[in-house]
């Protein structure tokens, strides 16, 4: 049998890549990844040449099921998305789990995650964390979640597109009151950014909030409510100033 390997890649800086990820690329006998162009451009940089296969929300079942069938012929295929870690808000997971229940060999490659990323230079408590990932889209819902998320000790860790900033930390100062945030922008990028701050400072300038970039929203949790916002908020930089480029 194969072995599936899971390949960490990186969230926006090439130095990121591991030596092991580059050699694995290299070795296996083919590549799903979650857009074939968008990998394509990184095998270029590092001179791989390997057949990719598409693999991702809309056709995991299917291909799911051919790629497990080249596993089991012996064949070894490596999964990449995007960004970061496979699986991890992204294709990748019921590739692990089928792999698994067909006692395939898997086998994970670490690497750049926008979440820990975020947390570690978030000035928060990295002790305890519960990794949110991306909140519904529909308001209603999104407000029931974040009302049960309210009650959760330790760091909460959210995935956000840029143009629901807005609502979504409108939606978190109703459901959490004043809570310390770190946005973390454009991590490992040129134009990276921690705004170390509260949700109320944020939820006071929200029509100033720019849409540019991804991010992460660090938030404190239900244990740490207002503990120290003063502190840690950066008093200098307002989320506007920093994020104008
Ligand atoms: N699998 C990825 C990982 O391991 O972090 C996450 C992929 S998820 C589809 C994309 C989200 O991750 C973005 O909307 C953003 O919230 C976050 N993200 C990815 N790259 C980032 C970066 N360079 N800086 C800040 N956030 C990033």
């Amino acid at each position: 049998q194969g072995t599936l390997y899971l390949v960490s890649t990186p969230i926006g800086n090439l130095e990121d890549m591991t030596y092991r990820a580059v050699r694995i690329l290299g070795e296996v006998d083919a590549i799903a990844a979650e857009d074939t162009r968008h990998t394509g451009i990184l095998l270029k940089h590092f001179d791989i040449r390997k057949p990719l296969i598409s693999y991702h929300e809309h056709n995991k079942e299917e291909k799911g099921n051919y790629i497990i069938e080249m596993l089991s012929e012996g064949r070894s295929v490596a999964c990449v998305s995007d960004a970061g870690m496979p699986a991890i808000s992204d294709p990748g997971a019921d590739l692990a789990v089928k792999a698994i229940s067909e006692g395939i060999t898997v086998v994970p490659l670490p690497g750049p995650n926008a979440a820990l990323t975020a947390l570690i230079a978030s000035g928060l408590d990295t002790r305890q964390f519960t990794f949110v990932g991306f909140l519904p889209k529909r308001g209603k819902h999104r407000g029931e979640v974040l009302r049960e998320l309210s009650q959760v000790k330790g760091t909460l860790l959210f995935y956000e597109a840029p143009h629901r900033l807005q609502e979504v930390l409108q939606d978190m100062h109703d459901a959490f009151g004043n809570r310390s945030i770190t946005v973390a922008r454009e991590l490992t990028k040129k134009f990276e950014t921690f705004v170390r701050t509260d949700l109320q400072s944020l939820v006071e300038n929200l029509e100033q909030l720019t849409y540019k970039g991804e991010f992460v929203l660090v938030v404190s949790g239900a244990d740490m409510v207002e503990t120290e916002a003063a502190d840690i908020s950066d008093a200098s930089a307002s989320y506007a100033d920093a994020v104008k480029e």
